[in-house]
């Protein structure tokens, strides 16, 4: 497959309104088309792919191709990667970017497979050096960063993680550039049965701007309370380190680290976490960064912004009233 210079972007969205995730490779996919001398662009499918155009046009891409057939509003992960894997063959993009997600990794693993391209995960940034798109990725629990790239004339996909890359307005409108439906065997589809949501699944962690999480520290299940009321008064959620997790006080979605979610929010409070470097490479490019300890020799007063040392069952409370006061005030 003889590629272009072309960089595409995977788009997840909610109904039209794509993740922010999208937005931040759709701004990538950008960067690296112009450093490339191709183009950007990008595919949706299911009901709504094109209301994405305007975001995704504005965050980059200058094309969009979608189909919104009904047929790919549920779990249609193989009818979407035939579909994407049929457009590459066709249209030969250099590089694919896809949100390291459930669905997005599912669609690229089946998509790789038809069209034979070199598939490099995990990744926290993708650059072009001397010609070749390098994707970086950390390994040994963040303790150092792996750089890769895809040899030979295939595409290469990039798995990238949410919250990894700065979205930037650096285009207008989409292109929108309809690719019809083509899913020639509806014996693909697969049927959904039944739909278990998890709690806490519904933790919208990579995309709040405010984030209060819990650790070790807590102490207990009954104690994260504590902190859902100071994030509901700051309109963030509860995120949590692995130790907690791991001890069943909160469940996996919550969970920020590398084994978990990456955030990025405005605000990030840390409760009786320790900050080990796991944790760390999770929130580290959060913008504020408080963390409340009581051992002052905790590694997270290393690399938080504001450090607050002492009980956590004393400071919390306080700090949620305080908060809710300022705004009645
Ligand atoms: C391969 C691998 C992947 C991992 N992935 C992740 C991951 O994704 N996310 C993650 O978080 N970890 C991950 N870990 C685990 C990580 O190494 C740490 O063990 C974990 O982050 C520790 O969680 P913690 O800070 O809550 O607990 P601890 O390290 O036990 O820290 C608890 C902290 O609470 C403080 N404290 C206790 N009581 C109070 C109180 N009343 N008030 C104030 N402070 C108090 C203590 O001083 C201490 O600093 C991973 C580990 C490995 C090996």
């Amino acid at each position: 497959m003889s590629a272009t210079n072309d960089i595409w972007v995977f788009v997840e969205h909610e109904k039209g309104e794509p993740k922010k995730v999208s937005l931040e490779l759709a701004t990538k996919a950008r960067e690296l088309a112009d450093a490339l001398g191709g183009s950007a662009a990008a595919v949706a499918f299911g009901p709504g792919a094109a209301a994405t155009a305007k975001k995704i046009g504005l965050y980059g891409a200058g094309t969009l191709f979608v189909s919104e057939d009904e047929k790919f509003s549920s779990y249609s992960v193989t009818p979407q990667a035939q579909v994407l894997a049929d457009l590459i063959a066709e249209k030969k993009p250099r590089v694919v970017l896809f949100p390291a997600t459930p669905v997005a990794k599912d669609v690229a693993a089946q998509a790789s497979a038809k069209v034979g391209a070199g598939v490099l995960t995990n990744a926290i940034a993708v650059d072009v050096k001397d010609g070749a798109v390098i994707s970086t990725a950390p390994a040994f629990g963040g303790s150092i960063e792996v750089t890769s790239t895809v040899n030979g004339d295939v595409p290469q996909f990039v798995l990238v993680r949410p919250n990894a890359l700065l979205p930037q307005q650096v285009g207008s409108d989409a292109q929108v550039v309809s690719i019809g439906t083509a899913i020639k065997d509806d014996s693909l589809l697969a049927k959904v049965v039944d739909t278990i949501v998890e709690a806490g699944s519904d933790a919208p962690l990579e995309e709040a701007a405010v984030i209060v999480a819990g650790g070790r520290g807590v102490g207990g299940p009954e104690n994260f309370k504590l902190l859902e009321a100071l994030a509901k008064e700051l309109g963030g959620v509860v995120g949590a380190s692995r130790a907690a997790v791991d001890a069943g006080w909160i469940s996996y979605p919550h969970q920020v680290g590398q084994t978990g979610k990456t955030v990025k929010p405005t605000l990030y409070i840390a409760c009786g976490i320790s900050g080990a470097i796991q944790h760390k490479v999770g929130m580290q490019t959060s913008k504020v960064i408080v963390a409340i300890n009581k051992n002052a020799d905790s590694p997270i007063f290393e690399f938080a912004d504001l450090g607050i040392v002492g009980d956590i069952f004393d400071i919390v409370p306080k700090l949620t009233e305080e908060v809710k006061k300022r705004k009645q005030a």
